[in-house]
């Protein structure tokens, strides 16, 4: 019998979706595990775990007389549907959810196979697969349909996955080569630059870099930024907006996360505090200032989208960030001949006519974000077979017509996915009824959720939401979650940020009585269940199929909208410069499948003589760091990066401490350039 099984995984929040044949034996250590049980291969499931709650052997899921049947095996026992067993078998129906330590598993009961099944020894699957640091062949993962638009930045919704064309740029002959030699490059025609410093995508993870750079002591005719956008937050703008957070709410990060700022003081909190005293809001001002103190009984205080933009605004002008930064949509990077690198990109927008060129530089930084949106496989296919980009949505995709239907018209919104964007759209939801309160949401979660643990902590839950004031726990930035996490080799680094990681939201006190309001009222309802598809109905909506487990089957979801709210696609490999680059150079992937990243943030294997390449940001997450997504996280990367070039004695960089570090501060304050 084939099982599929199902989950979340806490890191990337991508569906890791597996398929087995009876008999399987799961557990922590594969030497454990049989490999084979009356002469019939089994199939291995290794998790792994970091709280030590799963057994080297914890269960065995057999088929007897018909029947699938799970035994427990180990010390800690195993629940089914939240019944704890241990030592004894349960029945297992399709849908059922089986949670092994911190893992909830969806079991779905594929069809038996109708021709049977020649006996082949199976190959272990360890979560992740890959179990260390490694060189791993791009996986035949569909492409997004919903990607960032390369030359534009632009959203770009396809109904299918598009094919790759091959561009006539840079030229195949030219850019085979391991290392490319400048004097091809010269003879190739394209106008060539040269620089020292360079870095990539030109968003936030660029700004912090180059802001450190440059208070470091490196000049600004020294340093490029290739990007397609011109203000570092523009792209982090749209998402934020698309996903209902207009520049006048509150962002999810921490009073000392201050991109313009590499010190963090004054933080966003003591700023806002000024200002109220400033027009006389006393009362507000001292609101803020005890949000920061009596973390975290009091709400977490957390700055306006719109402050945190004009902060910036302001220290680009003092790093002269406009001088530094150049248009550029960059298509390939290769180590050249002379010990440094070339990278090729198209320097004008379009509509205008092509304008290719090359840049060398010596030091490369890499930022470039998210490489696109994610789409849930049943709500894609949804959209494959109707063409209907409208109904169905991605919570980063503009969606406002969602709004604007129900305001006028009332109806039904099915959400699929918790977290910031999911916490927004019920927000907003709140908001649209006061226009109209015939609106009704329904919010759908695969299983119950119980909250994280890591030792004696635990994450509170209320209502199915995980609460946590940041994505990570705080010590993970700089306390001593952060040097546990930097000291662990890759596996035991993937087992600690599956504890330490998941979907959380900020408990506000608030947005905690909507929910509750909203529950009591009837207006939001929750369900639970594996979607097993979604189809149109005659009058043109979307309806899903949810398996579950309460009642033979399916549960029908029939709304006039679905957002999918689980979030955006992290593997560099999505990204076509990334994805040349890893292949090119057969660049190592942590065991999840990001850029394997020294401490120092650099790319080790794209050393090139005196040559070096760092990269930050989500491109990095599972690696020495673990907010590597953050404001702080970015600034963090930025500073080892900029501390291992001074090292290497890198031209102009000098290390941020002691009198330079006060000096430049006090530059800071009086807003002078470095
Ligand atoms: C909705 C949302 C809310 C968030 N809220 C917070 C928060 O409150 N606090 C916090 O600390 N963090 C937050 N984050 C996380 C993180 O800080 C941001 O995502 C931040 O923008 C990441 O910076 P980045 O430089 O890695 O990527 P981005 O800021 O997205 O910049 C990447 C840039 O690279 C460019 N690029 C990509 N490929 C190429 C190429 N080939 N050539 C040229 N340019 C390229 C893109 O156009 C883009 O401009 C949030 C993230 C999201 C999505």
């Amino acid at each position: 019998m084939q099982i599929q099984f199902t989950w979340d995984d806490p890191i990337t929040e991508e569906q890791q979706q597996y398929q087995f044949e009876t008999p399987i034996a799961i557990g922590r250590e594969i030497d454990q595990l049989p490999k084979t049980e009356n002469g019939q291969p089994v199939s291995q499931l290794v998790l792994l775990d970091a709280n030590r709650k799963i057994s080297r052997f914890h269960a065995w899921i057999t088929v007897e007389q018909n029947q699938l049947i799970v035994e427990d095996r180990s010390a800690n026992g195993c629940s089914l549907n939240g019944e704890k067993f241990q030592g004894q078998q349960r029945l297992i129906n399709s849908g059922d959810v089986l949670q092994i330590g911190g893992y909830d598993i969806t079991l779905t009961v594929l069809q038996p196979m109708s021709q049977p099944t020649i006996a082949e020894p199976k190959l272990p699957t360890i979560v992740t697969p890959l179990s260390q640091v490694g060189a791993v062949p791009q996986d035949a993962a569909r492409p997004s349909t919903i990607i960032f638009n390369p030359e534009t930045d632009a959203i770009q919704t396809q109904i299918k996955p598009p094919t790759p064309a091959r561009s006539s740029f840079p030229p195949e002959s030219l850019f085979a080569a391991e290392r490319v030699s400048v004097s091809a490059l010269h003879a190739s025609g394209f106008p060539i630059d040269e620089i020292e410093y360079a870095s990539i995508g030109g968003g936030m993870g660029s700004f912090v870099f180059t802001d450190m750079l440059r208070i470091s002591g490196v000049k600004s005719e020294q340093i490029a930024v290739l990007s397609i956008q011109e203000k570092p937050y523009k792209r982090y703008e749209t998402l934020l907006r698309n996903c209902q957070i207009p520049r006048y709410k509150r962002i999810r990060s921490g009073s000392d996360s201050c991109p313009d700022n590499i010190w963090g003081f004054p933080g966003y909190a003591l700023r806002d505090a000024c200002r109220s005293i400033s027009t006389g809001q006393v009362g507000s001002a001292f609101g803020f200032l005890w949000q920061v103190f009596a973390e975290p009984i009091a709400d977490t205080y957390t700055p306006r989208a719109r402050d945190v933009f004009d902060s910036m605004d302001r220290e680009a002008a003092r790093i002269s960030w406009d001088r530094m930064w150049r248009y550029g949509s960059v298509r390939s990077i290769r180590k050249t001949e002379d010990g440094r690198y070339v990278i090729a990109y198209s320097a004008t927008r379009p509509p205008g006519a092509p304008n290719y060129r090359f840049l060398i530089a010596r030091y490369i930084h890499l930022a470039t974000g998210y490489p696109a949106l994610k789409l849930l496989p049943d709500l894609q296919h949804y959209r494959e077979t109707t063409g209907d980009l409208k109904s169905v949505v991605q919570g980063y995709e503009p969606h406002d017509h969602i709004f604007e239907h129900l305001e006028k018209h009332g109806g039904t919104l099915l959400v699929r996915g918790f977290g910031i964007v999911g916490s927004q759209i019920l927000d907003r939801v709140y908001e649209a009824r006061k226009q109209n309160p015939k609106i009704t949401i329904v919010h759908l979660s695969r299983t119950h959720k119980k909250g994280n643990r890591f030792g004696v902590a635990k994450r509170y839950v209320e209502n199915q939401w995980e609460f946590q004031p940041f994505n990570w726990p705080k010590a993970t930035w700089g306390g001593d979650m952060r040097s546990r996490l930097e000291s662990s080799d890759p596996l035991k680094r993937r087992e600690l940020l599956e504890a330490w990681g998941g979907t959380t939201t900020a408990s506000r006190h608030r947005w905690r009585q909507i929910v509750k309001q909203g529950i009591q009222e009837g207006w939001y309802v929750l369900k639970f269940g594996q979607v097993e598809k979604v189809e149109r109905s005659p009058d043109g909506k979307p309806i899903t199929y949810v398996k579950n487990r309460d009642y033979p089957g399916f549960d029908k979801i029939e709304a006039d909208f679905v957002i999918d709210c689980t979030g955006l696609i992290s593997d560099p490999k999505d990204n076509p410069l990334l994805g040349d680059m890893i292949t090119h150079y057969n660049l190592d992937l942590n065991p999840q499948g990001r850029l394997h990243v020294e401490n120092s943030f650099e790319i080790k294997k794209m050393r090139n003589d005196r040559a070096r390449m760092y990269a930050a940001g989500i491109i990095t997450l599972g690696g020495p760091y673990a907010p590597v997504d953050t404001f702080l996280g970015l600034q963090y990367a930025a500073h080892r990066a900029v501390e291992s070039l001074a090292r290497f004695r890198a031209p102009n960089v000098r290390f941020i401490v002691g009198l330079r570090s006060v000096f430049q501060w006090l530059k800071w304050s009086a807003n002078q350039a470095p």
